[in-house]
């Protein structure tokens, strides 16, 4: 973590300066409905901007207490470490090492544990699996967000009940709320951007005059956080349990060591029928539930929580309000442009990653980095996983619910879990080329740092300090894209690197880095590093080019943190573990969300140039041609 680079502050280096504002709350760029994961992370997300104004609204009167997900994907923790609270999730929450497979034994009677597998494989991500509430997930969002240059509070007894769009393409969008503490009194707040993060039976979507399309068939499910006793001996590892003829359930063991919550598969529901007209009770859920168990026993002490609702697999034809030449202004996510089960442990964290892919985009085209086309890109990306994952619940949820008995059926569902604990670890996600992925990447170079796949981290040693971390710390969720050099053998700052550096620092036509504004520092934008083969203690820092030893803030103070080493005394290296090439290395363009954009040579700055030409548009070449450089580039095309 760095801090005092404007001087030194006594106290919670945490706690930002606060930004001054003095725009109206009926006024804001950005209005989010719903204070659920996927409000929360795009209003931490934007609040990290003192620049940008954002309301968050939401219908309740207070932040959820308790209940709902509690899954917390591996990719999802390295998210909330660029928050900067991932530890502190980590040391409450229930990891989860181990899964147990049970299933009938021979003749029928009972159940039997026929299977133990590892959760996440080695180097799947560095982060863990963890469980932990989804109450006390948005209560670190809710303190990142108070924290933040913003201060950012929700509002709480708001309920959007209307939302009309401009005629013209830049009016803004207005948004009408019931004041719920305020009898019959409704406000209006005039926003340039509307996400409606309101779940399931989104107004926001309904408004877009969008629906949810997929399966009418629903699935009835029963959840409950317990406190109980029995002799079942998995019950302090994620469990699966397919009983003979009485149907499905899953444990997952709760933070704390104690608590354990029990999801227990109960009938489908007929067209159009919803979980309350089913008049489930939490006793018919023990009761349930024992009978799985049986014949081991369940005594339950304390119920925390309990809930029955009903899962469809269904997703929104696309998550934005574009029409014809007109760029979107309102979009939706998380469960208000999908649905699935709980089986696969992905609601709260397929929400949360909708929420950090728009939350970047957003912000890059309201503080004039990027032109308006970069919105595209959201529904288009996000759209496609939603549907992907569906398909995947579909298939995890029929097999899980298989009430045959049958070996063969059982082994199926195994396998299938088994191969896809990458997906559930939301490390798998693979987006297209686009204006933000470059189809022609080299990706030879590093076939490890997958183009389109999150970048996977791995340790390096920081050269200034000799200090081991991993690589992926230094992304955190502050909106700048990475650049990052991995050195050709032998280069120690003078070869390859020296050259990039050279390129980039001259202010020639078409350098990314001019995207800096003239009071900011050279990072603010793109945030280049490099990672060299040597050992920390050969690299002569006092060597490495300037760009690498940048000088920032208001006294000019260097920026040791940007230089490292892949060579750490033990075991693969970062060239090793992400097949990076020794030989020539590799740069690497990481987007603000962590998803690699383009693997690229070293030297390939006519390449580089034209991809963040692309991105950044005519902000490009404005910045450029303030900085009193040339505008406009053989090879690339200016928006
Ligand atoms: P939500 O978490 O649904 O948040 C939407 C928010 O919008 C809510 O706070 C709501 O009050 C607010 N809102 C809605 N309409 C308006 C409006 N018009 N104006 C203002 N505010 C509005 N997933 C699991 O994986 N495991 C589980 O056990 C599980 N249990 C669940 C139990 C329940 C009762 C529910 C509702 C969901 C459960 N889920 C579970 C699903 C999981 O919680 C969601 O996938 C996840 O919360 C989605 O996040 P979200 O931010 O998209 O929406």
């Amino acid at each position: 973590m760095q801090y005092h680079l404007n001087g030194v502050r006594t106290g919670d280096p945490g706690l930002v300066d606060a930004a001054k504002v003095d725009e109206a709350e009926s006024h804001v760029d950005v209005l989010i409905v719903g204070c659920g994961p996927a409000g929360l992370t795009l209003a931490t997300q934007l609040s990290a901007f003192p620049d940008i104004s954002v309301a968050i609204v939401d219908r309740k009167s207070g932040p959820l207490e308790y209940g709902q997900a509690d899954g917390i994907a591996c990719r999802s923790m390295e998210m909330f470490r660029a928050f900067g609270f991932a530890e502190r999730v980590a040391k409450e929450a229930y990891q989860v090492n181990e899964v147990t497979f049970w299933r009938p034994s021979v003749g029928g009677a009972e159940i039997r544990r026929v299977e133990r597998i590892r959760d996440v494989e080695d180097d799947v991500s560095e982060m863990p699996h963890v469980i932990l509430s989804q109450a006390r997930v948005h209560e670190f969002f809710l303190e990142a967000m108070a924290r933040s240059a913003r201060r950012l509070e929700p509002r709480y007894n708001r309920e959007l009940i209307r939302l009309k769009r401009g005629c013209r393409d830049g009016d803004p969008v207005e948004a009408g709320l019931a004041c719920l503490d305020r009898g019959d009194r409704s406000e209006t707040v005039f926003a340039r951007y509307v996400v409606g993060c309101d779940g399931a039976r989104s107004t926001v979507r309904k408004c877009m005059g969008l629906e949810l399309k997929g399966e009418s068939a629903q699935q009835l499910w029963g959840v409950m956080d317990v406190l109980c006793t029995t002799d079942f001996p998995d019950i302090r590892f994620k469990c699966a349990i397919q009983s003979p003829d009485r149907g499905s359930l899953l444990i997952i063991p709760r933070e704390g060591g104690y608590l354990v919550r029990l999801y227990i598969e109960l009938d489908a529901l007929r067209e159009g029928e919803r979980a309350a007209d089913r008049g489930v009770t939490a006793e018919a859920l023990i009761e349930r539930a024992r009978t799985i168990f049986s014949p081991y026993s369940l005594e339950i002490k304390e119920i925390a929580w309990w809930s029955a609702y009903e899962i469809g697999q269904r997703v929104c034809d696309r998550f934005d309000d574009r029409s014809d030449g007109r760029h979107p202004r309102i979009f939706i996510a998380g469960d208000a442009c999908h649905t699935h089960s709980p089986k696969a442990g992905q609601g709260m964290n397929v929400s949360m990653a909708d929420a950090f892919n728009l939350g970047w985009k957003l912000a890059a085209v309201l503080r004039g980095q990027a032109a308006a086309d970069l919105l595209y890109t959201y529904s288009d990306e996000r759209r496609a996983q939603a549907q992907e994952l569906i398909e995947f619940d579909r298939e995890m949820a029929r097999l899980f619910s298989e009430r045959s008995a049958s070996a063969e059926n059982a082994n199926r569902f195994q396998r299938y879990f088994s191969k896809h604990q990458r997906y559930t670890a939301g490390v798998e996600t693979r987006y297209e080329p686009s204006l933000i992925t470059l189809g022609d990447s080299q990706q030879e170079l590093a076939l490890g740092l997958v183009v389109g796949m999150r970048f996977h981290s791995a340790p390096v040693v920081r050269a200034a300090d000799g200090r081991l971390m991993e690589l992926g710390d230094c992304l955190d969720a502050d909106g700048r894209w990475r650049l990052i050099a991995f050195a050709p053998h032998g280069d120690s700052g003078t070869g390859a690197v020296w050259n990039l550096c050279s390129f980039l620092q001259s202010g020639g036509s078409g350098d990314p880095l001019c995207l800096a504004g003239q009071d900011e520092d050279p990072d603010s934008v793109i945030d280049f590093r490099a990672v060299f083969q040597l050992p920390h203690r050969k690299l002569k820092l006092d060597e490495m080019p300037e760009l690498l030893l940048p000088r920032k803030g208001r006294y000019g103070l260097i920026d040791y943190e940007k230089v490292f080493c892949a060579d750490h005394g033990s075991g693969p290296d970062i060239f090793e573990m992400r097949g990076i090439d020794r030989t020539r290395g590799a740069l690497v363009i990481i987007r603000p969300d962590h998803f690699v954009a383009a693997v690229l040579a070293v030297g390939s700055t006519e390449k580089l140039t034209g991809f963040f030409v692309e991105v950044f548009g005519t902000q490009h070449d404005k910045r450029t041609a303030a900085a009193g450089y040339g505008t406009g580039h053989a090879g690339t095309r200016l928006p």
